[in-house]
């Protein structure tokens, strides 16, 4: 086993009621568990055989591009949300209004890039050389394809909201952004990205 699924950071109830102890479960347990196994079975037969998982993701295309970009995006959106939500601290709050004008337009352009993007995909907040960028995913994309930092995503496969909120996308990232967001970390790679 090359790679490995990394630990929830809580229990699989925790983020009840807005994600479910069943949505967790089958999106954790079962589809990233998933991506983690079909990564190293098409990784056995790979050039790439050895590296990293941030070089594979790099370096790959098709299948494994697909895959190994999917265990990162996972485990990077696991870590965005907590149980524990506590708003922005001012510090961030201001360089997101010196983009963004407010803290809430930015939620509101935010939820807008989740909802409309079209398919399977992910809505990102970014750093790219030097701006925070509000970007669509398609599929397994990801800001490190582009030469930008993940500051921030949400899933919205079906497969993340589906059982919880059926096919109402826009309610489950309205709540996701309003209830579960860990902005400690986003701000800690805000600060990464901003002194690298
Ligand atoms: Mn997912």
């Amino acid at each position: 086993m090359l790679y490995t699924l990394p630990p929830l950071p809580y229990e699989q109830n925790a983020l009840e009621p807005y994600i479910s102890a069943e949505t967790i479960s089958y999106h954790y347990g079962k589809h990233h568990q998933a991506y983690v196994n079909n990564l190293n079975k098409l990784i056995e037969n790979s050039p790439l055989k050895g590296k990293n998982l941030e070089e594979v993701i790099i370096e790959s295309e098709g299948g494994l591009f697909n895959n190994s970009a999917q265990v990162w995006n996972h485990t990077f959106y696991w870590n965005c949300l907590t149980p524990n939500f506590t708003p922005p601290s001012p510090a961030f709050s201001k360089e997101i209004e010196k983009t963004f004008v407010s803290f809430e337009a930015f939620l509101d352009q935010f939820k807008n890039s989740a909802v409309t993007l079209f398919g399977s995909g992910w809505a990102w907040l970014v750093y790219d050389n030097g701006n925070l960028k509000i970007v669509q995913g398609s599929n397994a994309d990801l800001p490190m394809r582009h030469n930008q930092v993940a500051l921030l995503t949400i899933d919205v496969w079906e497969h993340a909201y589906y059982i919880d909120y059926r096919n109402d996308r826009a309610k489950y990232v309205e709540q996701v952004l309003k209830n579960l967001i860990n902005w400690k970390f986003v701000e800690e790679n805000y600060e990464k990205a901003r002194s690298s």
